[in-house]
């Protein structure tokens, strides 16, 4: 064992002393030190050190918004009793000029900055538009931190592509997962401290780090090193249970790649949330070029974990190829808190998305009938949003109204418009080639360090590939006419089949027609799927509130009793349901009719061309 001196106390005897030369701002690294040891009212105390400015004002950002989020989430509301303190100690002037940014007027006094940064999962139920958990922090004192880099550590006016040395002092039992270069690791008397380094400002925040008491699994994927570290609150799950089915994942996941990515190492940090109040609530994962944070229910099943683990990090994996390597200029440089959006969404999340549909059927992860259920709940997913959208303008805006309410669409119509340009690839081509081919000439003319220009990428494609796939993007991606999914899906001697099947009141199979507001209990209709024939014929709308049933109130922590008594339900009888609809009262009186809902599937068509059977085959199969 070591020890070494209180790092703080260190850097208060390097600084007593004048400034020297060598500290100036240009030649060495800034250093942030994090403190999770003295946690106090849930906040985390973090000091930035510059070094010696040669200008008279500088000012200190914290993003407003990070790649990948496709939000402004404002990191800066979360950053309490900002100081900036001179050699001596003294306090110097602030301004704050916005919710993200802090100028500094004595820039050539100052020694270093100071702050409290709050977590993000304990207020998510009461924001508004909350910070997606993934892209959140979390601070569990003694037990937990999320650290989501980009809302501990900021980055000064042109210091954002100077080299970063990160200092992270922790709680001994807690040990810190991340891709991010840990230069050295202290043993010290009470805590611990870990030495990070990196290049640049956006290797700090591509590189999220999860502390925590260690759950850790590795495996090897070929020559890629897989570390998986979870974070079970009640233990319900561990690294081990769960890493067979990531390794069988992403085997078949390079399988379908091939050579495609040359990432040597991959970090998958798991957050279970035990779903209460001031815990996550936003599940799904948010993607880094080395790693991923998750964050899903701890109360899920396993089935549904690990498919849902599946889903996930598959999805994130193959961020690798799309942003992360092709990406255009927007992407490359990042302006964090003053964004440019890309056109292209259908690509960077849409393509994504498709790749992880369509490398689970081709590598009989799943079967025929599972993946055509997938196509369909996507086609049925982006019904609720606008179909006559251009997908390149919406994405260009996707910050703004009424932009950023279709964000969503990316994963549901996204995923479809990378289905059809494979589908017409594969047409053209005779089988041979497909998105994915595409995607790996992109990724070989252009990559990590070389963007593509935004608003000639298409042109490229084009020429890279065929004139019908020029016209597809003309028509249905730049253009906003709906795409014709059956004629896509006839290619490959597919269709749509649509019956009409009985539902519940309230509830169709495992898929409600209502929803909860976590804030206020409050029950209230989803907008997103179609309600069943006895709501909308009593008149009932997407996202009206249920204040009462037949004089009876409802919320939350009565649901099963609403639910429960529609089971003795008959039609014929009368029914009153008052409702809030855009704040206000409603009162819907008629008579109970028999729920039904129209389902579609597709089908494979009976008797379809040996032709479009070939197709199929070359689309689906190995
Ligand atoms: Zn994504």
């Amino acid at each position: 064992m070591k020890k070494v001196v209180y790092i703080f106390a260190v850097s208060i005897l390097l600084y007593g002393c004048p400034p020297k030369l060598n500290d100036q701002a240009e030649y060495v690294p800034v250093t942030a030190t994090i403190d999770l040891v003295n946690v106090t009212d849930d906040k985390v105390a973090v000091e930035i050190d510059p070094g010696r400015f040669s200008e008279e004002s500088t000012t200190f950002y914290i993003p407003k918004t990070v790649p990948g989020t496709y939000s402004t989430d404002n990191y800066g509301q979360y950053i309490e009793n900002f100081k900036a303190l001179d050699y001596d100690g003294n306090a110097l002037q602030v301004t704050k000029l916005d919710e993200n940014s802090w100028q500094i007027d004595n820039a050539r006094q100052l020694d270093k900055i100071t702050y409290k940064v709050n977590d993000t999962y304990d207020t998510e139920t009461e924001k508004k538009e909350p910070v997606f958990s993934p892209a959140g922090m979390n601070i569990d004192a003694g037990k937990n931190f999320v650290l989501n880099l980009h809302g501990f550590v900021g980055y000064f006016e042109k210091l954002n592509t100077h080299s970063y040395k990160l200092i992270i002092n922790s709680p001994k039992d807690l040990k810190g997962s991340t891709t991010l270069t840990r230069s050295q690791s202290l043993v010290n008397e009470t805590f611990d401290t870990d030495i990070y380094v990196a290049n640049r400002y956006f290797e700090i925040i591509d590189n999220p780090i999860l502390y925590a008491s260690p759950d850790i699994a590795s495996f090897k994927i070929n020559d890629i090193e897989v570390t998986l570290s979870v974070y079970s609150p009640n233990k319900v799950y561990t690294a081990e249970s769960i890493k067979g089915d990531m390794e069988k994942m992403m085997r078949a996941q390079k399988a379908y790649l091939g050579d495609i990515n040359s990432t040597k190492k991959y970090n998958i940090l798991l957050y279970l949330s035990t779903l209460e109040q001031t815990d996550a609530q936003g599940f799904g994962a948010l993607e880094h070029h080395t790693s991923t944070t998750v964050v899903l229910p701890e109360a899920m099943p396993r089935a549904n974990l690990v498919q849902a683990m599946v889903d996930v990090v598959s999805h994130e994996f193959f961020h690798i190829v799309t942003p992360l390597t092709v990406h255009s200029e927007e992407i490359h440089n990042f302006n964090y808190n003053n964004p440019k959006m890309s056109e292209h969404l259908w690509m960077y999340e849409g393509v994504t998305e498709y790749f992880a549909n369509i490398f689970q059927i081709k590598q009989e992860l799943i079967d025929d009938n599972d993946f055509y259920q997938r196509i369909m709940s996507k086609i049925n997913g982006a019904k609720a949003y606008d179909d006559h959208m251009s997908f390149t303008e919406m994405s260009k805006n996707i910050l703004k109204d009424p932009y950023k309410d279709n964000y969503a669409n990316v994963y549901e119509k996204g995923a479809l418009i990378g289905m059809c340009i494979d589908l017409i690839m594969l047409e053209q081509s005779n089988g041979e080639r497909g998105i994915l081919d595409l995607m790996k000439d992109l990724s070989q003319k252009y990559g990590k360090d070389k963007p593509f220009e935004d608003e000639k990428i298409i042109d490229q494609i084009v020429s890279l590939t065929y004139p019908e796939v020029g016209e597809f993007f003309e028509k249905h991606v730049i253009g906003n006419t709906p795409i014709p999914y059956d004629d896509f899906l006839n290619k490959v001697g597919l269709a749509f089949e649509t019956k009409e099947v009985e539902s519940g009141y309230f509830l169709n199979g495992q898929d409600p027609f209502i929803n909860v507001n976590q804030g206020n209990g409050d029950i209230f209709f989803r907008a997103e799927v179609p309600l069943n024939s006895f709501l909308v014929k009593l008149g009932v709308k997407g996202n009206d509130i249920i204040r009462s049933i037949n004089g009876m109130n409802y919320k939350l922590d009565n649901i099963r009793d609403m639910v429960g008594t529609s089971f003795a339900w008959n039609p014929g009888d009368e029914i009153n349901m008052v409702l809030i609809r855009d704040g206000e009262e409603i009162t819907l009186k008629g008579n109970i009719t028999k729920p039904m809902v129209s389902v579609s599937s597709i089908v494979p068509v009976e008797g379809a061309s040996a032709a479009s059977l070939k197709l199929r085959n070359a689309w689906m199969k190995r």
